[in-house]
């Protein structure tokens, strides 16, 4: 997701209104311009409003869970929630389960409807809150991933590589680091 990433914040800041056009992940921004969406609250909209009980209870453990391990949000993140994968394409998403844009939001994917899923996303915006919008180009990859693999308790033993090595360097590492120090020990790296 970090070329989607790149391409959202350039074109957010160059070109605001044609950016929603252009390039499909900026619609989370404004996601109720997208067909079948709307917003059940400020933060949690879907495409399917018979499921919405589940994706607020998704999205209050979710936020409960990550504000626990890595510290409360400066922001709670918006989540669209999409039952269909005809959503999920709409933003501009295929393959993945789930997709944090920055701190612009997080799209989940029909089959991302998983507590670990959206915990590991919602640690993605964190990091971009703690770290910058732009982290994943300044970081390792075994923060950024390993952090979200890990502190979102993915029950996943063994993960496809290289997220199964990253896992273990940010596990090891936090050992040493605890969780006080989390952010500042990250932001020296
Ligand atoms: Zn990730």
């Amino acid at each position: 997701m970090k070329k989607a990433l790149l391409i959202a914040v350039l074109l957010i800041s160059l070109v605001p209104v044609a950016a929603w056009a252009i390039y499909k992940p900026v619609r989370v921004l404004t996601p109720e311009l997208v067909p079948d969406v709307l917003c059940v609250n400020q933060n949690v909209c879907i495409d399917n409003e018979s499921r919405s009980l589940e994706a607020l209870e998704l999205y209050e453990n979710g936020l409960h869970f990550v504000a626990d391990v890595v510290g409360p949000f400066k922001k709670n993140p918006r989540v669209v929630f999409c039952t269909t994968q005809a959503c999920y394409q709409s933003f501009g998403f295929e393959r993945s389960s789930a997709s944090a844009v920055g701190t612009f939001g997080i799209v989940v994917s029909p089959r991302g409807w998983k507590a670990h899923y959206l915990r590991h996303e919602m640690i993605h915006h964190r990091q971009a809150e703690e770290l910058g919008l732009l982290s994943p180009f300044f970081y390792p990859e075994w923060l950024i991933e390993g952090m979200a693999y890990s502190l979102s308790e993915d029950p996943r033993q063994q993960l496809a590589e290289p997220w199964q090595k990253h896992r273990h360097t940010f596990d090891d590492w936090f050992q040493g680091t605890g969780k006080n120090r989390l952010w500042s020990a990250a932001s020296a790296l």
